[in-house]
């Protein structure tokens, strides 16, 4: 419909525009860091005194800088394209979850882990490790006073397709069909200052990028399932 191509050309020049800005921060925070590196090391022993103020500034750089590469992932997620390689879904999980270790202890959230595939995925793996842990890391927000992460895998066939799900359910907060309906628009968020609303919409470009699809389940006040589909690797 005229709608829809509107809505997909503005995007597409919302997406350039994004790129150019994304490109053009990326050479300031390169020199902050070099400046902070040599500011750090002139004040030799003195450094320590401003310990503090010094691995503030580290953090905030790499949080503008994780900000842009998101914004860069999603506006020209093309130049992104890594190795596609084959994996067991239940060894990329396995490495997902050291990463959100200290979420999850802070959370008092448990895991469980429901291993059935027996199928590889064809995926580049950092862009497999990056859907899944933004999966993990939305089920662990959706979960302020604890609960239990469910991660599973299986074997699916869906069209006549061979392939594998990799589900993330969480016992947390939970989506209104309103929320349901725009979780994988592009800058869509209902959490103020840790939001970017690009974990979604990225991650159904790297999924359906690779022949696969992503979709959830929520019950408003009981918890939320995202599935991730994903054919067989040949
Ligand atoms: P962000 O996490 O930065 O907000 P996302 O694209 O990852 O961006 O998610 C968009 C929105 O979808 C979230 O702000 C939240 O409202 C909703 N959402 C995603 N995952 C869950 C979940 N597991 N439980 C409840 N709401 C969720």
């Amino acid at each position: 419909t005229t709608r829809q191509l509107i809505m997909s050309e503005k995007l597409a020049a919302i997406g350039e525009i994004t790129a150019g800005v994304a490109h053009e921060i990326n050479n300031p925070i390169a020199v902050m860091q070099g400046n902070l590196e040599v500011i750090r090391n002139a004040m030799g022993r003195k450094a320590e005194l401003a310990k503090t103020e010094f691995r503030l500034l580290d953090e905030q750089i790499m949080r503008i800088s994780q900000i842009v590469t998101k914004l860069l992932q999603f506006a020209k997620p093309e130049e992104y394209a890594g190795y596609v390689e084959r994996h067991s879904p239940d060894d990329v999980i396995g490495d997902c979850l050291p990463l959100v270790q200290h979420l999850l202890n802070k959370a008092r959230i448990a895991v469980i882990r429901e291993s059935a595939a027996t199928r590889l995925v064809a995926m580049n793996r950092t862009e497999l490790q990056q859907v899944l842990v933004n999966l993990l890391v939305n089920a662990i927000q959706a979960m302020p006073d604890g609960g239990q992460v469910t991660l599973g895998t299986r074997d699916e066939d869906r069209d006549g397709s061979r392939g594998i799900a990799v589900t993330v359910a969480d016992t947390g907060l939970g989506m209104s069909e309103e929320v349901m309906a725009r979780v994988f628009d592009p800058f869509f968020t209902t959490k103020r200052r840790e939001g970017t609303g690009l974990g979604l919409s990225i991650s159904q470009k790297l999924v359906t990028r690779q022949g696969g699809k992503i979709s959830a389940v929520s019950e408003a006040g009981k918890g939320t399932v995202f599935t991730v589909w994903l054919p067989e690797a040949e």
